[in-house]
């Protein structure tokens, strides 16, 4: 039975889904504009894994993950006028680049990527219905959700309403009746992205995306809904707000997850601090995926994990350990300590210390690929490449290629590395290289 720490009720709660043969999990996505950091992938490993117990224990077929793709956005805007590109040509540039990142971090592509730009008739729908309800109003070609009207508003962050309106950094702006009021459509002017909608040309805020996408992808209440500690307020409590208000009160999600942050000594690591370390520079630095994986998850989930060189070397050294024991056995039966360390609440580090203690290479090998590692043969491990790291993210770029149907860049990818005398093997499991 799994366990899982739900931030609404602030304890560990069994985990039982509402239909075992359909759960439901949706995980904040990329804002996509730049590359994503270390910090950012934290959240897609530690819910790619989550999806990988799910499953173990629910069967194959038992989950529906959905991960949106923020694809409209003011950072998006403006990188793309710095660029003197259209929008899309950013998005689709960093959209591909995270799924390389995190491929090469060995997570799984989710079930259902929603793109915004791809689901503007549904946000319009919710937010003409939140009008309809008396939640929202227009103002000035914006319309705002009123936060007075809504009694249950502040549920997940249990904050007081001054320190929500601090914490959102509000902005008093002439056409907000409350200060606590958030947008859901904003006007654009001429030369920016926009849709028409009845309240003129414009563009949906972010927090209608996500509940627009759950309830048109996954239904109204869904069982796990996840993302990194900075949003659950206000990100997720907004989302509760939209969703309840047009749901005649039903709850959005049965448990919410929260992952911790990554950090850099004092400071969590983000784009705006200027501290951060990307998966492409660490690939390109020789590191392998798996090993960057292993080091995001040596720390439980809900904890912060300092980042540091000294970690990676350890991570690196853990697998080089596994994979010495594990040599090439084909997986057997998961060891049994090891999925009760992830039932309980995700916790990894149990289940890895756990896992260096499993003697039967079968064993080993199958709990490993539980958590998402040990997914190729020891001589791969071993031929001690520095160039491994980027031959990984290299493997990866030919993965979301082929996602993307773009087979003559796939090709490209698999002739330039052939070249390098790196010959690429397709198998159940994923891609595979030797040297020739
Ligand atoms: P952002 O691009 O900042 O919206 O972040 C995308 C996702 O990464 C969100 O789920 C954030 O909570 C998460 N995130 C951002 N920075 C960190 C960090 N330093 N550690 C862990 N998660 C992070
Ligand atoms: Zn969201």
């Amino acid at each position: 039975m799994i366990r899982l720490h739900d931030t609404m009720a602030r304890q560990k709660r069994p985990f039982v889904p509402a239909n075992p043969q359909r759960i439901t999990m949706y995980v904040c996505g990329p804002t996509v504009y730049g590359r994503a950091h270390i910090g950012n992938a934290r959240p897609a490993v530690v819910f790619d894994t989550l999806a990988r117990l799910i499953r173990h224990e629910f069967g194959q077929n038992s989950l529906v993950y959905a991960r949106n793709v923020t694809d409209v956005d003011d950072k998006i805007i403006a990188a793309a006028q710095a660029e003197g590109v259209d929008p899309s040509v950013i998005t689709e540039r960093y959209e591909r680049h995270y799924l390389e990142d995190m491929g090469a971090l060995g997570v799984d592509a989710p079930d259902i990527a929603p793109h915004a730009t791809k689901e503007i008739g549904a946000m319009v729908a919710m937010i003409e219905r939140l009008i309809e309800g008396g939640h929202a109003y227009e103002a000035m070609g914006h319309v705002l959700f009123s936060v007075p009207s809504d009694p249950d508003y502040g549920a997940l962050s249990k904050r007081d309403r001054d320190q929500m309106i601090a914490g959102a950094r509000v902005e008093v702006a002439p056409y907000k009746r409350d200060p606590a009021d958030f947008v859901l459509w904003k006007p654009s002017p001429d030369g920016v992205i926009g849709w028409d909608s009845p309240w003129g040309r414009g563009r949906p805020g972010w927090h209608v995306e996500c509940s627009a996408m759950i309830e048109r992808h996954l239904g109204e209440t869904i069982d796990i809904h996840g993302g990194g500690l900075d949003l659950i307020f206000p990100h997720h409590e907004n989302e509760i707000a939209q969703s309840r208000c047009v749901h005649g009160g039903v709850p959005l999600a049965r448990f919410w997850v929260h992952n911790g942050f990554l950090d850099m000594g004092a400071e969590k690591m983000s784009k705006s601090l200027g501290n951060i370390v990307t998966p492409a520079e660490l690939l390109a630095q020789g590191h392998r995926g798996e090993t960057l994986r292993l080091a995001l998850l040596s720390a439980h989930y809900r904890q912060p994990l300092p980042w540091t060189d000294t970690l990676v070397a350890q991570a690196k050294a853990t697998l080089d350990g596994l994979y010495r024991k594990a040599a090439d056995a084909e997986p057997g039966e998961v060891d049994a300590g090891v999925v009760e360390a992830l039932e309980d609440d995700l916790n990894t580090p149990l289940a890895l210390s756990r896992l260096s203690a499993v003697d039967d290479a079968r064993a080993l090998k199958a709990s490993a690929q539980l958590l998402g590692l040990l997914g190729r043969t020891s001589e791969q491990w071993f031929q001690g490449d520095t160039d491994a790291g980027a031959i990984d993210l290299r493997i990866a770029e030919r993965a979301a290629a082929k996602k993307a149907r773009d087979f003559a860049t796939a090709d490209r990818i698999r002739d330039e590395l052939k070249a390098d005398g790196i010959i690429l093997e397709d198998g159940a499991a994923g891609t595979t290289w030797r040297r020739e």
